[in-house]
């Protein structure tokens, strides 16, 4: 069965949606920018926004750089954003651990993953393990591989230099070391520039299949995340609106939370896949960039 869009088309729409809300709550990649690419008229609706006296939150699943790194990102594309209104799911990973469950700071955390997640985990204090097992290199080298009571908690992202080790590493501390198991984010994805390649979820979906464990997951579409921001701002559900390019995480993080939707066409979502999914949404446009066309 197919669905209607609701789709926004003139800057009536625009104008009514802009009213609607007071707070924005944004995906990154695929509504902002593709990859290295700005969307055209994404900074100019930004600024308008702003104009507006909108408050503006950049969401975003990738944990593989610091938020100060992705507020660079912003600077090159010559967008003004304050570190403090990004949040990523390698920092609500740090929230998470400080702040929810007031983690055992003299324990360590182990992770699997990029600088975002060790340098958002340090500048929240807690401490993070550096690897210290053998490589190994054939099966025999595995009996090296032993659990550290040390660790507490082991953190999974996307690691582009994923081995054998490390998830050996990972497996025996979550079963044999009552290491916590927390992901960052779970996107079975990565699209790049039209392509898919194995996200974060898909490293993994082989430590959830070796340990028979359920990771505490983080980023969109779990409210972990959606808590760490509203505590932050104090959001009025009602006055929010999530902006994003994917259906399973982003759309699905603002429903979830019970905050209003608005589906993009610029990213990983075409008009068909919408029409066709479950995931419903409140509001779509082409892209965010037609917002912009309020302030001519
Ligand atoms: N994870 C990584 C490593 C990424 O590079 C990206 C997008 O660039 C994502 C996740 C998805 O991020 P977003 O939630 O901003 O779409
Ligand atoms: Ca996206």
């Amino acid at each position: 069965m197919t669905k209607s869009l609701n789709t926004l088309m003139n800057v009536e729409d625009y104008k009514t949606l802009v009213d609607r809300y007071d707070v924005f709550l944004f995906d990154c990649d695929g509504v902002i920018w593709l990859g290295s690419k700005v969307i055209p008229g994404a900074k100019e609706t930004i600024e308008y926004l702003k104009s507006q006296g909108k408050k503006l939150i950049f969401v975003t699943n990738n944990s593989s750089v610091s938020r100060a790194k992705y507020a660079e990102k912003f600077q090159k594309f010559n967008i003004k954003v304050e570190e403090q209104d990004i949040f990523s799911s390698a920092y609500a990973t740090a929230v998470y651990l400080k702040d929810v469950i007031s983690f055992d700071m003299s324990k360590y955390v182990y992770p699997i993953g990029g600088s975002g997640i060790t340098d958002e985990l340090r500048a929240m204090g807690v401490k993070v393990l550096e690897p210290h097992f053998p490589t190994i290199k054939n099966v025999d080298d595995v009996q090296g591989i032993v659990p550290d009571p040390s660790v507490g908690a082991v953190v999974v992202g996307l690691d582009v230099e994923i081995n054998y080790s490390k998830l050996a590493f990972a497996h025996i501390n979550i079963t044999k070391s009552n290491a916590l198991f927390i992901a960052t984010n779970d996107d079975s994805t990565l699209p790049v520039q039209g392509l898919t390649f194995p996200g974060a979820g898909s490293l993994l979906s082989v430590l959830i299949n070796s340990t028979s464990e359920s990771p505490v997951v983080m980023g969109k579409p779990n409210q972990i995340m959606f808590d760490c921001i509203s505590k932050a701002n104090n959001l009025d559900l009602s006055r929010t609106l999530m902006i994003g390019d994917r259906l399973d995480t982003d759309i699905e993080f603002g429903t979830r939370a019970g905050v209003d939707t608005l589906l993009v066409f610029t990213g990983v979502t075409d008009r068909e896949l919408a029409a066709s999914s479950p995931i419903s949404f409140t509001h779509s446009i082409q892209s965010l960039g037609d917002i912009s066309k309020l302030a001519q």
